[in-house]
């Protein structure tokens, strides 16, 4: 068993620092296929250069670790106890190393275990086969996309594509409807598993077994491979791009299943992966617990040339540098569109640090500060300093409830996170002055690398995600998308995009 664990120990820590083979060709034709200058080539490039950062650090391609999800074909009279003792060993072992984050959290008491193990956590699932090793299958899929899945009950009304009925067509529109809600949150360009039928709870679990098929794959039902086609192709039409900036590129991959259902049920269920989709596969030997093959490798086609980064778009893009802390007078001048680079020092806020900020006073002064939704990877190295490991940006509309409020209180100046945020916010940051700059999600290593020092950290009890990390950084980019004049990207882009879906409203599939 200790072979097993060593197996599966390697196993999630390539999951976590390296992309497989048909995802960064994925993201490379992206790349190839947006203009360059525009902020989703942007987006791309920093994404490029984030993915070949983590993989020569050996360290986690995003900090969000995700929900852990093993799934492990046996063959008859393994003793599957003893594997989940190992897995979890290795899992544990993994979170030591820093190539996770500690991220299983006590629902009832909101307290991280420290070490991914918990009620529930990981998800482990075995099969039986009839050959003679063992395969074992990784996903870690982070909160922002898991955040985007959805579920549709045929018939229903869809916003911008009308009815959808209990048949082929009815679900093509749920799938197109289901990458304009996402609107780029869960770090588009993304992928989506698509499962139609089963009940609510298998449903999804089919979904999201289409996100362990080959990107390049085809489906063996020729209606959903058609399906799969056009889902790929239309969805781009909607032009919501990477980070939902808008761009050439909404979706890398679409792969849909299909189950029996019972007459009075018809679900589509659709799960959601950003691009840092990290899957990976091991065939193990039974005797020696050795790993034997590697899944996921083969390169769809050669690597192809990287593009010149011109500026040849006419996007309205300025950059700006900006030196914490900063002024009402910096902030008003900046609008949407605007690259910033930001020196000096920011400070980490999330969930829990939003909840006690409305009722407490800060532990620093924030007056003209900048605040980050983050939760860092961190480890202690052997002196005993605080290591950044991995520190990309959250999805920011959970703090929607509280940020104009916090914003006011503290004299923040600007919110760095992902995804945007919403109207009370939008009216907050025009009331005090302030702007929300939008980060690449997911972009952990290229971000980590701009941080220069710690400074401190305070709330270390919330646990090392939602403790307020103080940071020194130097030539942060992030690009302004609400400023505080009432300007936001993200409103822009929705609304341009149900446009474009309105135009899918007619039956494609007879
Ligand atoms: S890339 Fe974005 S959605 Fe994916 S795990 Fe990271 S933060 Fe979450």
């Amino acid at each position: 068993m200790q072979a097993f664990q060593a197996s599966i120990f390697n196993l999630i820590t390539e999951t976590s620092t390296h992309l497989p083979a048909d995802v960064q060709y994925s993201i490379r034709q992206a790349k190839e296929k947006e203009d360059a200058g525009t902020r989703a080539a942007l987006a791309l490039t920093t994404i490029s250069q984030n993915i070949q950062m983590a993989e020569e650090n050996v360290s986690p391609i995003c900090q969000d670790t995700g929900m852990l999800t093993f799934k492990i074909k046996v063959p008859v009279g393994v003793n599957q106890i003893e594997m989940t003792k190992a897995i979890k060993k290795a899992v544990v072992e993994a979170t030591k190393q820093g190539k996770l984050r500690p991220n299983s959290v006590d629902s009832l008491t909101g307290e991280n275990s420290g070490d991914n193990l918990g009620e529930g956590v990981p998800v482990i699932q075995y099969e039986q086969w009839e050959r003679n090793d063992i395969e074992v299958r990784l996903i870690l899929k982070g909160g922002g996309c898991e955040n985007k899945n959805i579920q549709y009950s045929l018939p229903c009304e869809l916003e911008g594509l009308g009815r959808a009925s209990r048949d082929l067509d009815g679900i093509r529109k749920c799938i197109m409807h289901s990458v304009f809600q996402a609107q780029g949150q869960g770090c588009s360009a993304g992928f989506i598993g698509v499962g139609i039928g089963g009940d609510r709870t298998s449903g999804y679990e089919l979904a999201k077994k289409q996100l362990f098929r080959e990107v390049t794959d085809t489906n063996p039902n020729e209606d959903l491979a058609k399906l799969e086609d056009y889902i790929l192709e239309n969805a781009n039409t909607l032009s919501i791009g990477t980070m939902g900036f808008g761009g050439n590129t909404t979706l890398l991959g679409c792969k849909i299943g299909s189950m029996h259902r019972i007459p009075a049920s018809f679900y589509v269920s659709v799960a959601y992966n950003c691009w840092a989709y990290r899957r990976q596969g091991v065939r193990i030997h039974v005797d020696s617990g050795e790993i034997s093959d590697w899944l996921y490798q083969i390169e769809p086609q050669k690597e192809q040339a990287e593009p010149v980064d011109e500026i040849q778009s006419d996007e309205d893009k300025r950059q700006v540098v900006l030196k914490a802390p900063i002024t009402e007078e910096q902030i008003r001048d900046l609008k949407v569109g605007d690259v910033v680079l930001i020196s000096g020092l920011i400070h980490t806020g999330r969930d829990q640090i939003h909840k006690h900020l409305m009722d407490h006073d800060a532990p620093v002064d924030l007056e003209g500060g900048v605040l980050y939704h983050c939760g860092p990877v961190m480890l202690k190295d052997a002196d005993g300093n605080w290591d950044v490991k991995a520190a990309g940006p959250t999805t920011s509309i959970r703090e929607e409830p509280y940020q104009s409020d916090i914003l006011k209180k503290f004299g923040i100046r600007a919110v760095i996170g992902k995804g945007g945020m919403g109207a009370k916010t939008l009216a907050g940051l025009q009331e005090h002055g302030a702007v929300y700059l939008n980060a690449i999600g997911g972009a952990a290593q290229y971000y980590a690398d701009c941080i220069t020092a710690v400074e401190g950290v305070d709330f270390e009890e919330f646990g090392v995600p939602e403790a307020m990390w103080h940071l020194r950084v130097k030539d942060f980019a992030a690009i302004v998308t609400m400023d505080a004049h009432g300007n936001s990207l993200h409103d822009d882009v929705e609304k341009s995009s149900l446009e474009k879906l309105a135009a899918h409203k007619e039956v494609v599939f007879k």
